[in-house]
């Protein structure tokens, strides 16, 4: 079996051709970070590439998971940002109609599939029992927020770093407006 299919390879390469292919205005950026935020938002293909649009590629440090969720791996790269780069700002973005999310919530009721399985439980946990959709979509920004300053009061405390200013916000994909929600 071939590990890779050739429509695939082909879709790879019409990717790279495109990256390749941008203007030089958009080229440049990439050339020096400068981020004046660490964002956590999800995977969801409707975000823009670094979460927030209208910004260049070199200003946002960009994390990116399923369901935007505050994990080890999550934590240490906010750290880095904050304390490596001197970022000011860290921002946990959740976002309208995440399937991460939903997904979670179908998994309670009993609509658990074996391919969401391992992604779900991951998202679950930072779940709790009874919230609607949206309230839960809140709450995710609410509480990685949270999860994400207590890590971070620590980080900074042990190497003398200025903590950053932190934000919970969320994008409503019905009129593509970021709110802030604390
Ligand atoms: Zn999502």
């Amino acid at each position: 079996m071939s590990a890779t299919a050739p429509q695939d390879e082909q879709l790879w390469r019409d990717l790279v051709a495109a990256h390749d292919a941008r203007p030089a205005r958009d080229i440049e950026p990439e050339r020096h970070q400068a981020p004046h935020v660490a964002l956590l938002t999800c995977s969801d293909a409707r975000i823009a590439d670094n979460g927030l649009r209208g910004t260049a590629d070199n200003e946002v440090f960009s994390i990116r998971v399923a369901g935007a969720i505050p994990n080890d791996e999550v934590l240490a790269s906010l750290a880095f940002a904050v304390v490596a780069l001197a970022v000011p700002l860290v921002v946990v973005m959740t976002h309208q109609r995440c399937g991460a999310i939903s997904g979670a919530i179908a998994a309670r009721a009993g609509l658990r599939t074996d391919a969401a399985d391992a992604m779900l439980a991951g998202v679950e946990q930072y779940l709790p029992p009874e919230l609607s959709e949206d309230d839960a979509i809140e709450h995710m920004a609410r509480s990685g927020t949270t999860t994400m300053r207590r890590q971070l009061a620590e980080v900074c405390a042990s190497t003398g770093t200025v903590m950053p200013t932190a934000i919970a916000a969320l994008i409503d994909h019905d009129t593509d407006e970021i709110l802030t929600v604390e």
